[in-house]
This record gives structure tokens, C-alpha cells and sequence, in this order.
């Protein structure tokens, strides 16, 4: 794979960052030829024009699937290249589709951007791990580490760059929450994920790890730093996003965080719970099919409805559809339990959710989500095709 150097369009509002992707394997897919990043054009200051920082990730695993050497041709972060080295050791004996490549440099360090980096940036999609990050981090005793950016990008699933228009819908929802914050939004978008799909690379699972760092290194004259709320929780898994693999993915102008994964989902539905701000705003839905209200029908839904349900939370969120009876309880939906969970990672955060359901002494929650992780485990859990699915997940309990 041959990675050409960076193209800079300027228009009137954007900034668009390209590279030319050339493929050495055969009979591929119809693949895009070109990568590219799209930056607001007021941020101009803060990227590096000709960096491939964040080409390099976005196609690393692309390049890691088909076992093709990257060859890049223009500066990239030597710190970075050290990184990602290290990180496809991790990805590989967790993903063994996923071969360790080489990677051939052929540039200097990237351009400095025109502004010295001050910010601290947050990855902000509007869901429970990214608000729990963010509340940990604006009270956090160090006023040096409170967040100044919200980085909301146009990058991938269930917001790939072709939904702008609604991207735009649910930006305008979270600009006055950031602003009464103290906080502004940098919102790239970028077409990284056409690459993954058509090498049925999952975005939910692999793909999104290292896209978002990408997104991160558009801006090296804008953070200093930049935390990725953990979707990892309290135990190990392989996945795209972890605490061992997003730290190693920064570069010597920009440290990558992983925060949270000390806590469990539940625990930080709780700990969300209490604030305020997130009952009109928290979109956790991992289909979006509105720029504000969850779908309430999705597995991702499903689990926190249930979570914020069991601590008597969930009637403080009108993002949430639910029904009430005559006395204003909240009914549990008539629902198939054979269509909630389909994969290991949904069937350990349910698992986690009956135990709580359990503790909280919600029987019918509880006899919900034992029929559903019943049915899972006789009959779906071992026909999954998707790659780096059963393969990877097979040893787990
Ligand atoms: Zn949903």
C-alpha cells in the first residue's frame, strides 16, 4: 500500500487534507482511490498540511488485513511510527486476520502547525462513556486537564460521512452544552470508514479505535491532548479501543488517553445519571436514527434503558421512548427476546445489566435480559460469520 502525499484543497468554509491510496493486492473490492479528512477552514492554524499522521492510522488496518507493507510517501511522527509498531503486536495476536506489516517511511517530521497547542480535547459522541469522561475531567482538580475542545466527528458508523445533514442536526443540540461549558466543537469528517467496510472490517469492534485517533492528530496546534472515553470496562476484551492500545497511537505532539476503564458500564449509567445536563442530550443508540432521541429498540438502548430503569433514573430522560401505564410506571416494552443480543461484547454488558437488575430486586428486567442472553447462547453465538468475530471471541466465557 502506498500512501501519496497530503493534497490540500482549500474552499471558503473547508479545508480538505487528501491522499492517493494505492493498493498492491489483486482483485480487490471497488475501492475509493483517495483518502481525505475534512477540516473547518478556521482551523487552518491549527493542523500540519502535510502530515500523514493520520493517514497512516486510518489505513493500518486495511494494510494489517491484506498483509500489504505501507509505504508512505511524506513526513510522518517517528513517535507515532514507534506506536503503531508496537500496537499492531496487540492487534494481531488478538485479531490473527489482522498480519503485522512493515512500514516504510519516507519523510521527516511533520510540518508544524502555525499555533502552539494549548487545548485539552475530548472525544465527545453524545453517549454514556463520553459524558462520564467528560464530567470526570471538567471537575477534575487540575484546572490544566479541564477539557477546552469536544472532538465530534463525521468519521464512521452509526454517523458515517455520508449523514451530514443529521450529524449537523445533533451538533446544533450539543453546541449550547459546550458553550455553557466553556467549550468549543471540532467536528472532522472523513470517508476512513468506506476503506474498512469494503474489507468488512467492523467498526464497532475494530475499526473505530484507530480512525478516532486519527481524527485526534488533524489537529497537532490545537491539543496538547486528547482523551478517548474507554468503551472497554473493568475487564479485558479484544477491541479496537483499549487502554493498551490508544496511549500508544499519540505522537510527540499529541498524548491519546484512555479514560474510564476502570469503571463499568453501570457504574457510570449511575454516576451519568446524576447530571443534569445529559437528561435531553445522552444519545447512546447505535443506530441515531434522530439527531437527539435514541431509537429504544437497539441492544445499546436496551442496556442502558434498562441500567437507568433499575435505578429509578429513567423517567429524568426525554431522549428515551418509553411507555407509562395509568399510574405513570414505566412499562416494559413488549419486545422479542430472540433479537436483542447477537454478539460476546453485548452479551457480557447484558450480563452485567442482569446482575444489577438482580441487586435491584427488578424481576421482570431481570427475567428479560435472561431470556435474551438464553437464547443468545443456544442458538447465535456460534454463527456468526462476521471476520474477527467468532474466531476472536471463541475463547471467552
Ligand atoms: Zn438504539
Amino acid at each position: 500500500m502506498i500512501l501519496s502525499p497530503v493534497k490540500k484543497q482549500v474552499t471558503d468554509s473547508h479545508i480538505l487534507l487528501s491522499s492517493q491510496i494505492t493498493f498492491q493486492t489483486p482483485s480487490l473490492p471497488s475501492m475509493p482511490d483517495t483518502l481525505w479528512f475534512k477540516v473547518a477552514r478556521e482551523h487552518e492554524p491549527y493542523i500540519s498540511e502535510n502530515s500523514l499522521n493520520p493517514f497512516l492510522l486510518a489505513m493500518l488496518f486495511p494494510a494489517m488485513l491484506l498483509g500489504e507493507p505501507i509505504q508512505i510517501m511524506g513526513p510522518v511522527s517517528l513517535e507515532l511510527l514507534e506506536g503503531v509498531y508496537s500496537v499492531q503486536h496487540h492487534f494481531n495476536s488478538w485479531f490473527p486476520e489482522l498480519k503485522k506489516v512493515t512500514i516504510l517511511p519516507d519523510g521527516d517530521e511533520p510540518a508544524l502547525p502555525n499555533k502552539i497547542a494549548t487545548g485539552q480535547g475530548v472525544c465527545f459522541s453524545g453517549g454514556l462513556d463520553s459524558f462520564y469522561s467528560l464530567k470526570c475531567y471538567l471537575d477534575h482538580p487540575n484546572p490544566r486537564l479541564r477539557p477546552t475542545h469536544l472532538l465530534t466527528a463525521l468519521i464512521g458508523p452509526p454517523l458515517p460521512w455520508q449523514r451530514e445533514e443529521m450529524f449537523l442536526q445533533m451538533l446544533a443540540h450539543y453546541l449550547p452544552f459546550a458553550h455553557n461549558y466553556g467549550m468549543k466543537i471540532v467536528s472532522p469528517s472523513s470517508n476512513a470508514c468506506d476503506f474498512s467496510e469494503k474489507l468488512n472490517l467492523w467498526w464497532g469492534h475494530i475499526a473505530h479505535g484507530v480512525i478516532t485517533a486519527a481524527a485526534a492528530h488533524l489537529y497537532p496546534g490545537l491539543w496538547q491532548r486528547v482523551v478517548i472515553p474507554s468503551s472497554h470496562y473493568g475487564f479485558f476484551y479484544p477491541f479496537g479501543s483499549t487502554p493498551f492500545t490508544d496511549p500508544l497511537l499519540g505522537s510527540d505532539m499529541i498524548q491519546l488517553v484512555n479514560h474510564g476503564s476502570s469503571h463499568t458500564r453501570v457504574d457510570k449509567t449511575l454516576a451519568v445519571s446524576q447530571w443534569e445536563p445529559t437528561y435531553s442530550l445522552l444519545n447512546v443508540c447505535a443506530r441515531r436514527p434522530h439527531p437527539v432521541m435514541n431509537c429504544g429498540q437497539c441492544e445499546k438502548c436496551w442496556r442502558t434503558m434498562f441500567t437507568l430503569l433499575c435505578a429509578g433514573a429513567l423517567e429524568r430522560y426525554t431522549t428515551f421512548p418509553y411507555q407509562t401505564n395509568q399510574r405513570g410506571e414505566i412499562l416494559l416494552p413488549h419486545w422479542d427476546p430472540t433479537s436483542l443480543i447477537h454478539n460476546d461484547v453485548q452479551a457480557i454488558h447484558q450480563t452485567e445489566v442482569l446482575e444489577f437488575a438482580k441487586r435491584c430486586h427488578q424481576h421482570q428486567v431481570a427475567t428479560a435480559i435472561s431470556q435474551a442472553l438464553d437464547h443468545y447462547h443456544q442458538n447465535i453465538r456460534h454463527q456468526q460469520p462476521t471476520p474477527a468475530n467468532r474466531e476472536t471471541y471463541s475463547w471467552m466465557r
